[in-house]
């Protein structure tokens, strides 16, 4: 199809064996009867929340999770039967078009259920969010709770499936904020009448380094899923490895060489004191190649060479050892040959976490699914 086709080098190259191969190495890891909610919010942190999602199932995910109302919308229009949960905000205008699609809402206020009650006829469920240290959404305290519970079960058509807290430290060494979170969160679990069918507490890092009785009925797998690890130390205790499945891409568009005293692009901050190729790669600013990548190496012929000057908003450029052709493969995250330039070392570089990474990298990059089978 024509308007399938890519005509810029530009892709993000994202590998779904990868994918399927972190969701089963989890699999091995947890407990039996543990089940595995996928966290594609935010198109599956810059992956392709669809693919992913499909990929996440067939290796034995569960359950899917995202950020927002929309982007529920969007992995339901796609994939028919999943459970979706929604993590954050749904405003009570939704309630109506969540029972619909069977899209499961997340809840914290007694004043949402009577809002939402009121444009609501279908049967909707709902997990609870407790707030037990992260101080962002959730029920504060037990009378709260206590409270909400009752407004759910006063509502003809809303069942209770869930509830969940989230960790604000789980990925650090100290342990003494977080065991205060789990301490919390079991007294709010004592406090609720009854069991909702799924309680799940976990994300990656809780999932990997801490007691396997907080993955409770469910956990929430986000980042390594993408093989990517939650932060230094949980990479440290890694009970196994995970394969990256993000590798970014591009090719060579122009190359020149410039003779001393010459600076390239805007601002003229790259000068050379000697001749020295230049090579021009089609992607920059607007991409999701943030200015403060400047400097930063890429691969090209396996070998490193970095960034030179400003990047542009379409465009930046390299400085190379010799004349490499018109179209040479260019490799921004991931391998080539025995060289590697990983998303850890681009959030290294702008002083970020690996997350925040390839969920900057703009829709205007295609997302190729690799998937050999
Ligand atoms: C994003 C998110 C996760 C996933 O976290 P990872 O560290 O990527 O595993 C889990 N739970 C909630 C509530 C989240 O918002």
């Amino acid at each position: 199809m024509r308007n399938n086709k890519h005509f810029r080098p530009t892709k993000a190259i994202i590998d779904l064996n990868a994918i399927k191969y972190n969701v089963n190495e989890l699999k091995k890891h947890i407990q039996p009867n543990v089940q595995i909610i996928a966290v594609v919010k935010a198109n599956a942190y810059g992956h392709g929340d669809i693919e992913v999602a499909k990929a996440a199932l067939e290796a034995g995910a569960s359950m899917l999770a995202v950020a927002t109302p929309d982007e529920a919308l969007h992995v339901r229009k796609h994939i028919p039967t999943a459970e979706i949960l929604v993590l954050g905000y749904s405003p009570a205008s939704f309630a109506d078009y969540a029972a619909e699609e069977n899209i499961t809402l997340t809840v914290y206020s007694p004043n949402w259920v009577e809002e939402a009650k009121k444009v609501c006829n279908k049967s909707l469920k709902l997990h609870i969010k407790v707030d037990t240290g992260m101080n962002r959404i959730g029920v504060t305290t037990v009378k709260e709770l206590r409270s909400l519970y009752d407004a759910i079960q006063s509502a003809e058509h809303f069942i209770l499936d869930g509830i969940f807290t989230h960790f604000a430290t789980a990925d650090e060494e100290d342990d003494s904020y977080f065991q205060k979170q789990v301490h919390r969160f079991e007294q709010f679990i004592k406090a609720l009448p009854e069991k909702p069918r799924i309680v799940h507490v976990a994300n990656t890092a809780t999932t990997l380094v801490k007691d396997a009785r907080l993955q409770y009925d469910a956990v929430r797998f986000g980042i390594s899923m993408y093989g990517l690890a939650p932060s230094k130390f949980v990479k440290s205790k890694h009970p196994f490895p995970f394969k990256p499945a993000f590798s970014l891409e591009t090719e060579l568009v122009a190359i020149k060489q410039i003779g001393p005293g010459e600076s390239v692009g805007y601002g003229a901050t790259f000068t050379v004191n000697e001749p020295t190729y230049i090579g021009t790669l089609p992607i920059g600013y607007a991409d999701g190649l943030i200015r403060k990548y400047s400097g930063q190496d890429v691969l090209i012929d396996g070998k490193r060479v970095p960034i030179v000057g400003r990047i542009c908003m379409d465009q930046c450029m390299i400085a190379l050892p010799t004349a490499y052709n018109i179209g040479e493969k260019v490799v921004l995250i991931g391998k080539q040959k025995n060289e590697e330039i990983t998303i850890d070392e681009w959030a290294t570089k702008v002083d970020t976490i690996n997350y925040e990474v390839p969920c900057i990298i703009t829709s205007r990059v295609p997302r190729i699914y690799y998937k050999n089978d």
